[in-house]
């Protein structure tokens, strides 16, 4: 199994705007592109126009229709139940919601809305990914904490895969390896483009700025002082991988017959409300 540097003082991550995305996938598009050339390519696609299309993609983009009354409570709390139905990938319809009070004071309704919800490698302090891998091939970098693979000395066991509780592993079937998302390390410190240019290239494509990326480690950064306005969350910081990335929860949203004026949050009122709601659909 691989072993971990010590925690570098530099922890470059990115920081997704769930207010602002608006699911148009231009990051994941960006991404393949910069990517199937870069140090990590190719990104093979099969069966592209066919009836099961595969392909290698590091950042996806999940987009989700919330109910009017879906409560994020859990169940027994007054919430719903995760097979209750309301939340879906892209393109479902929301079944109707069997709790349409989903708790007395309110807490947890919300009006209808979209939810777009982009994955990729979120560069963990302790991942998993890499303590399982048996060849060393995945590794974390100790001057920035970006965690890579080492396509050379993969064996194609996708252990990591297995370990990997956020699902941002991409096992390439035709090269036999594993990939993930770079960081666009190959990006981001190329001194061959312009100054302006040395960003992942999800950034740089993402037409509403949803997308920022910095040091996490640096509490005077931008993307940490971001974070820390906006109570920005680590997804599934239970299990204990210390992801760096972390994502920005929505703004309060209104029901269409309130007033501008007298309009009160009802949509995600606090983190701890959203960051259920992710737990619930990552743990699927
Ligand atoms: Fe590894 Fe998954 Fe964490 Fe990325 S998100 S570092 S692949 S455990
Ligand atoms: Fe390591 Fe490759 Fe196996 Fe993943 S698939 S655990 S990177 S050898
Ligand atoms: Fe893709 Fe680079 Fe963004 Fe990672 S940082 S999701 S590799 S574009």
């Amino acid at each position: 199994m691989t072993g971990l540097p010590p925690p570098s003082r530099v922890k470059l991550g990115l920081v997704i705007d769930l207010d602002t995305c608006v699911g148009c996938h231009a990051c994941a598009v960006s991404c393949k592109e910069w990517n199937a050339g870069g140090i990590a390519g190719p990104l093979t696609d099969t069966d592209a126009y066919g009836a099961q299309p595969d392909g290698v993609w590091f950042n996806r983009v999940h987009s989700y229709e919330l109910a009017a009354t879906e409560s994020l409570l859990p169940a027994g709390e007054g919430g719903r139940r995760p097979d209750e139905g309301a939340v879906g990938g892209c393109g479902s319809t929301p079944a109707p919601n069997p709790h349409p009070n989903p708790s007395p004071d309110g807490r947890g309704a919300q009006p209808e809305m979209t939810l777009h919800f982009p994955r990729s490698c979120l560069h963990c302090e302790t991942p998993a990914c890499v303590t399982v891998c048996p060849t060393g091939a995945s590794y974390k970098r100790a001057e920035d904490g970006i965690v890579l693979v080492d396509e050379d000395k993969c064996i194609g066991c996708q252990l990591c895969s297995w370990a990997c509780p956020y699902g941002a592993r991409e096992y390439s079937a035709v090269e036999g390896v594993m990939k993930k998302c770079t960081l666009c390390v190959d990006r981001i410190y190329n001194e061959n483009l312009p100054e302006s240019e040395r960003e992942p290239a999800c950034v740089q494509a993402c037409p509403t700025r949803a997308r920022h990326f910095g040091d996490l480690g640096d509490p005077d950064s931008k993307v940490s002082k971001l974070v820390a306005e906006r109570a920005g969350m680590a997804l599934m910081p239970e299990l204990g991988y210390a992801p760096v990335n972390r994502y920005l929860p929505p703004r309060p949203r209104r029901t269409g017959d309130e007033s501008a004026a007298g309009a009160q949050a009802t949509s995600f009122d606090t983190p701890t409300l959203m960051q259920r709601w992710l737990d619930r659909i990552l743990s699927r």
